[in-house]
C-alpha cells in the first residue's frame, strides 16, 4: 500500500467513525434495542400484555428477534432476526424521527399511507415558519420551506399560503434537546414530548394533519442543515423538510428505498423534485391529482390502449381504477428527455416517439431504442424546423402528421420518407382550426387536435369539428 492509498485508506476510516455514534463494546444491544423501541414499537413483554389484555396471551409477542426481522425487511437487509454489522450500520444513518411501522404491526407498506388516512379537509392549507436555524440565512430557509411545499403541490390540488402570525395548519419550528452549541445541559422537549437526540440520527419530525399539533413540522438544531450542499454531515433543509411535510399531509413512511417518504435521508439534486412514483401515489390517493381542466398540454398520445397526456416533467393516465394519476415521465421511460413538445405511437412498430427541441427519442415499451436520440433531420424535416408542436400518427394510411407552426409535415412510416412538397397548412386538412396545434392524438378513428385550451375532433373521414371540454379525456 503506497503512502497516498494508505492516507486514502485512514481517510474513509475517519470518515466512518465520524459519520456514526461509536458504541463501546456490549453498548450495540442497548442501543438496537432503543432503536426498534423509536422506530419499531418494540416492546417488553410484560408491558404488551398489561397494554392489552383483551389479547388474552393468544396474541404473538414481539420480542427483539421478530422486531429486528420487521426492521431487517423494511431496509431490505437480509432477514436474520439477528444484529449483525449490516443491520447496525442502518440503525446509525441519519433518518427521520417518527416509526417505520404503525403500533405493533408487523405489516410495513406498499405505499406510504396510513390505513385510517388522516388527512386535510381543505386544499388550501396554511404555514408559518416560527424561528430560524442559524445554519443557513433567513432567505434561504424561507425558500427551502416554499419548494418543498411546492413540491407536493405540483403533484396534488393542495396550495400553501404563507403566515407571519396566529395559528396555521403547519407550523414550523427549529427545536434541540438542549441549547444549540452551548454547554447548558437541560433537557427539552420543545413542547410536543418528543425528544431530539442531539447531532445525527434522528433529523426531524412531523404530526399528520389535525388542529393543535397535528401538521406541525419540528427539525433538530444540533443537525446542521444546508441550502443545496452535500458536505459531509450536513443535510440538505429543502430534502429533509420535503420529507417531513409528506408526514404533515398525512403519508407514513414507505418502504420503497427510492422514495422521498423511506425513513433514510438521501441526498438528490435540489434542483429536481426529490418525489417518485410511490410518493406521488400516495398523496394522490390522499388528495386526487391536481386539477387539469385549465392545462394546456405538451403533448398527448396513445401508448398500447392508453391515452397518454404530457406537461412538464410529469404525464398523467387513468389508473386501473379509473382515478387519474400523474406520474414523472422518467418514472417509466428513464431515458427521456426532461419533458417533451410532442408524442406519437406507431403500433405498427410498437414505439412510441418523444420530441424535445431538435431530437426525436424512439422507445419500445420502457426501452430507448438503439441509435436514439436521433435529430429531427432523420425525418427529413429542414434544418429551419427547430421544434415540433405536436404529432399524430394515422394508423389508417400509416402516415405521422408533425405540426410546425400553422403548417404540418406528413411522414409515411412504411416508406420512411417524408411527402414531397412544401407543408400543407393545418386549415386545408383541418378546415376551421385557426390556432397552432399544440398537442394531438388519434383514437377511434378521430383526430383530437389542441389548441392551446381548446381540444377540436376531427372525423377522419368526413364530417365538422366538433368542440370538445378540455378535460374530455381525463375528468379532473
Ligand atoms: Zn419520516
Ligand atoms: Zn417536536
Amino acid at each position: 500500500m503506497g503512502i497516498h492509498h494508505q492516507l486514502c485508506f485512514l481517510a474513509s476510516l475517519l470518515l466512518v467513525i465520524h459519520a456514526a455514534p461509536i458504541l463501546k463494546p456490549g453498548r450495540e444491544k442497548a442501543f438496537a434495542e432503543d432503536y426498534l423501541r423509536k422506530f419499531f414499537y418494540l416492546e417488553d413483554t410484560i408491558t404488551s400484555s398489561i397494554a392489552r389484555p383483551e389479547a388474552g396471551g393468544r396474541e404473538p409477542v414481539y420480542g427483539l428477534s421478530e422486531k429486528l426481522k420487521e426492521m431487517q425487511k423494511f431496509f431490505g437487509l437480509e432477514v436474520t432476526g439477528k444484529l449483525n454489522k449490516e443491520t447496525l450500520a442502518v440503525m446509525k444513518k441519519p433518518r427521520c424521527g417518527l416509526p417505520d411501522v404503525r403500533y405493533n404491526s408487523p405489516n410495513v407498506y406498499r405505499f406510504a399511507m396510513p390505513e385510517d388516512e388522516p388527512r386535510w379537509e381543505t386544499n388550501e392549507l396554511t404555514y408559518r415558519i416560527l424561528n430560524y436555524t442559524p445554519d443557513m440565512s433567513r432567505a434561504e430557509v424561507d425558500d427551502s420551506i416554499a419548494r418543498a411545499l411546492q413540491v407536493w403541490a405540483e403533484v396534488s390540488p393542495l396550495r400553501f399560503t404563507r403566515m407571519n402570525s396566529g395559528t396555521a395548519d403547519i407550523m414550523i419550528s427549529f427545536a434541540t434537546n438542549g441549547e444549540k452549541k452551548t454547554n447548558k445541559l437541560f433537557l427539552t422537549d420543545h413542547g410536543d414530548g418528543m425528544m431530539f437526540d442531539g447531532p445525527l440520527q434522528t433529523l426531524a419530525h412531523a404530526f399528520d394533519p389535525g388542529s393543535g399539533l397535528g401538521g406541525d413540522a419540528h427539525f433538530d438544531d444540533d443537525e446542521f442543515f444546508t441550502f443545496r450542499n452535500n458536505s459531509h454531515n450536513a443535510f440538505v433543509l429543502f430534502l429533509v423538510a420535503a420529507h417531513e411535510f409528506g408526514h404533515s399531509l398525512g403519508l407514513f413512511h414507505s418502504e420503497d428505498p427510492n422514495a422521498l417518504m423511506h425513513s433514510l435521508y438521501t441526498f438528490t439534486d435540489p434542483d429536481r423534485s426529490p418525489l417518485s412514483s410511490n410518493d406521488i401515489e400516495g398523496i394522490q390517493l390522499l388528495y386526487g391529482p391536481p386539477n387539469c381542466q385549465n392545462l394546456v398540454w405538451d403533448a398527448v398520445t396513445t401508448f398500447r390502449g392508453e391515452t397518454l397526456f404530457f406537461k412538464n416533467g410529469f404525464y398523467w393516465r387513468k389508473s386501473q381504477s379509473n382515478t387519474v394519476i400523474q406520474l414523472p415521465i422518467r418514472s417509466f421511460w428513464l431515458n427521456a428527455p426532461d419533458n417533451v413538445d410532442a408524442a406519437y405511437e406507431d403500433p405498427a412498430q410498437d414505439k412510441l416517439f418523444l420530441f424535445k427541441g431538435t431530437q426525436v427519442w424512439a422507445f419500445n415499451g420502457q426501452n430507448l431504442e438503439p441509435g436514439y436520440p436521433k435529430p429531427l433531420s432523420s425525418f427529413g424535416l429542414p434544418a429551419s424546423v427547430t421544434k415540433i408542436n405536436a404529432a399524430v400518427h394515422n394508423q389508417n394510411t400509416g402516415k405521422t402528421l408533425l405540426f410546425v407552426g400553422r403548417h404540418y409535415y406528413s411522414y409515411d412510416e412504411r416508406e420512411n420518407r417524408m411527402d414531397e412538397g412544401d407543408p400543407p397548412r393545418v386549415n386545408i386538412r383541418f378546415p376551421g382550426l385557426t390556432g397552432e396545434v399544440t398537442a394531438a392524438h388519434m383514437t377511434n378513428n378521430n383526430f383530437y387536435l389542441f389548441s392551446g385550451r381548446n381540444l377540436v375532433k376531427f372525423s377522419n373521414s368526413i364530417g365538422l369539428p366538433h368542440l370538445l371540454q378540455n378535460n374530455y379525456f381525463l375528468p379532473c
